[in-house]
């Protein structure tokens, strides 16, 4: 299938590994022009390069790179001084530590919202009234399970998460909607990426045993029995922003093999 997205520019945030990298990957493999922001300058430069090097020659896309820290004013700036208009914008960051809501202080609330709740409304607002004059725009915005499941460790991300997750549901049906722009949410269960990895370390380490024992325990949990590749993350991603797409909107579409037990 054509995806009709080729020579489209997009914005894909947190890009330099795991989730956003499978995105930007899939994207470029459907001729988008796409430009990565992540921190880490030299890991941002390799996996651009990687990219370019796999799909050279085979799509014509522009693979381009950022690094800054986007959940900061002065990051977006750098970002938006390089390329302003985007067809395309997946926000991504990192989520917010695990804990116990006990230990939390105002600055670890501000610091998640400002992360995993206002950083994708600045990037959604800087970018969506240019898509819609356009006529074609696409919002993906990387949230998690834990929106639909909550996971009680994860508060801070369960909080700030909701909190855009009821703006996107707002935003998504507004006046946008009739000039071909779709803002959805994507939500990782888990994912083989170094976040994923790094969590289990920290609770094999909390429960005194191996890695192996705590991932082999994890994938017992998710019917489909394995984690998910960004890859195919990549690739659900990249459907929601081609123009067969162009009627899912306002959604929160889950990835995780099954593991969320509702209906609904
Ligand atoms: P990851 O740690 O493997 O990769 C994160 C990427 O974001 C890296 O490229 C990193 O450099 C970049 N990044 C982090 N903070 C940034 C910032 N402030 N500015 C710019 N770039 C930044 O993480 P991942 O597993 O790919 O997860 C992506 C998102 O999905 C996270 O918010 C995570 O909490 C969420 N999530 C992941 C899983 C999973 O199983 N992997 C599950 C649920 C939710």
């Amino acid at each position: 299938m054509d995806f009709g997205i080729a020579g489209k520019w997009a914005l894909v945030c947190g890009a330099s590994r795991g989730l956003g990298l499978g995105c930007a990957r899939a994207l470029v493999g459907e001729g988008v022009n796409v430009l990565m922001v992540a921190r880490g300058l030299e890991t941002l430069r390799q996996s651009a390069s990687k990219i370019e090097a796999d799909c050279e020659g085979k799509t014509g896309a522009t693979v381009q790179f950022v690094a800054a820290d986007i959940t900061t004013e002065a990051g977006r700036m750098a970002v938006f001084a390089q390329r302003a208009d985007f067809d395309i914008v997946v926000t991504n960051a990192g989520g917010p530590p695990a804990g116990n809501f006990r230990d939390w202080t105002r600055h670890d609330w501000f610091a998640a919202v400002e992360a995993n709740m206002l950083t994708p409304i600045e990037l959604i607002k800087a970018t969506v009234d240019g898509m819609a004059a356009r006529g074609f725009g696409r919002i993906v915005n990387i949230t998690s399970s834990a929106v639909k499941a909550p996971i009680d460790i994860l508060g801070l991300s369960n909080g700030a998460r909701s909190g855009l997750t009821g703006f996107v549901a707002g935003t998504a049906r507004s006046a946008l909607a009739s000039s071909g722009v779709t803002i959805n949410n994507l939500l990782p269960g888990a994912f083989d990426t170094d976040r994923l990895r790094a969590v289990m370390q920290a609770a094999a380490v909390k429960a005194g045993k191996s890695l192996e024992v705590v991932s082999e325990a994890r994938r017992q949990t998710i019917p489909a029995r394995r984690f998910g590749q960004p890859e195919e993350f990549g690739a659900i991603c990249a459907f929601l922003c081609s123009q067969q797409a162009g009627y899912i909107n306002g959604q929160n579409i889950l990835a995780d093999g099954g593991a969320y037990p509702g209906t609904f």
